[in-house]
């Protein structure tokens, strides 16, 4: 009898003992909004944001409420506007062309490559068109962020990264977040430490540091911050910069600090995961993997692969295949958008010219969770049902094609 996978695809592991233990203390003492503190003490979101400035190496970090806050409040800081385009890819999920309208500008997407990061050639070609890239390093594959960064400085252009899927990944030994000039994170629950909701901001820019934390909704209070610049660099700015409203509280942040400390661990147990996924993938027929550089520090939250050049049928054959034996694929593919995947042409309040080699990768593009309550031995399984799903639908579309059906 065919195998089939019970695991959930979508539980997370519970909060750490020590996360639920801060959240009580300050469920007991009341004190949940980030300003509300008492003589002497120093609040959870406050430490949360000295704690992920030391681990990311940077000097200022801002705890916001979710991460596509955080890519908006990067946005109006740069005082991007009505109008003003911005670059971003094309394979990115919908929060990121969402905090760029929400300021009012204008995506323009740029490609993917089959190795599902940003294609440069057509990077080059747009460069001149804006101030900003939003680089998204969605479902966790990082471009070559040293030919990126020396790309984008030299045409002027700034950089802003979405780490959503990068928090605890780095490039050549440099975390993710920090090849730009902003770095935005989200702590939501399917991302790499979980508060529900919530994000995180880091710069080494004073300025722009200033900037969001006035924005975030700090009123004259951003003196009780402990990774941001001095109150020097607030003279000015506080006049100016409007309150958008948008903090994280001393409950999330809770959560969210002794999960900082197991990143690392937790990294290494995704990537046991995602090796696992690869070596059951490795030689199947007509599935392209998704090469990791050597460079790439990765975590691997989530596994995808290509189905490249084949028709619609075949996919949804397979997906429907998989699904049957408890095995929950996403895919790029249809026109209509469903759960979490959308396409650069589902977004329609952006226009955008069409990307044929982007086309052809979402076309044959399928993702899955690897939540960590999965184990080794999951994997290995989930690997069977796909390659075997996949083996069956190549052999009966072979099968098909030597007895064409009569007319
Ligand atoms: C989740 C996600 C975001 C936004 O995070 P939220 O905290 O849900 O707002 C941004 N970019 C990508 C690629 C994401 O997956």
């Amino acid at each position: 009898m065919a195998s089939r996978f019970d695991g959930s695809f979508t539980q997370q592991e519970p909060i750490p003992e020590a996360g639920i233990e801060a959240a009580l203390e300050v469920m007991r003492h009341g004190r949940l909004h980030r300003y509300n503190v008492v003589e002497g003490e120093l609040g959870e979101a406050a430490l949360l944001e000295q704690d992920f400035a030391a681990l990311t190496g940077a000097r200022y970090c801002v705890a916001v409420a979710s991460g596509g806050y955080a890519l908006s409040c990067a946005l109006r800081a740069l005082g991007i506007g009505p109008g003003d385009r911005v670059l971003s890819n094309a394979f990115t999920l919908a929060p990121v062309p969402g905090a760029i309208a929400s300021v009012g500008a204008v995506p323009v997407f740029v490609g993917v490559t089959e190795d599902l990061v940003i294609d440069f050639d057509d990077l080059e070609a747009k460069l001149g068109q804006a101030r900003v890239l939003m680089l998204s390093h969605m479902r966790g594959h990082v471009c070559d962020m040293d030919r990126l960064s020396a790309l984008c400085r030299e045409a002027g252009v700034i950089v802003i990264e979405d780490c959503a899927h990068t928090m605890g990944a780095a490039w050549r030994g440099v975390p993710s977040g920090r090849h730009g000039t902003i770095g935005c994170y989200s702590t939501q629950t399917y991302k790499h430490v979980n508060s529900g909701e919530g994000g995180l901001i880091v710069t080494d820019d004073d300025d722009l540091a200033a900037r969001m934390v006035l924005l975030s909704g700090s009123y004259m209070l951003y003196g009780r911050h402990l990774a941001a610049p001095d109150a020097a660099v607030f003279d000015d700015l506080r006049w100016q910069t409007p309150n958008v409203s948008g903090r994280m509280d001393n409950l999330r942040a809770a959560i969210l600090r002794p999960q900082l400390s197991l990143l690392e661990e937790r990294r290494l147990r995704w990537e046991e995961l995602y090796r696992a996924m690869e070596a059951g993938l490795w030689d199947v027929p007509g599935l392209t993997l998704v090469p990791r550089p050597a460079e790439e520090s990765f975590v691997g939250s989530s596994f995808q692969f290509l189905l490249l050049d084949q028709p619609a049928e075949a996919i949804s054959a397979i997906v429907a295949g998989c699904a049957a034996r408890g095995v929950e694929l996403k895919w790029f593919g249809p026109e209509e958008p469903t759960g979490f995947t959308s396409r650069y042409s589902s977004w329609r309040y952006a226009e955008s010219a069409p990307l044929p080699r982007t086309d052809r990768v979402l076309a044959g593009l399928l993702d899955m969770r690897l939540p960590l309550t999965f184990s080794v031995e999951d994997c290995a399984v989930i690997a069977d049902i796909v390659a075997e799903e996949v083996s069956a639908e190549m052999t009966r579309r072979s099968a098909r094609a030597a007895s064409p059906a009569p007319e």
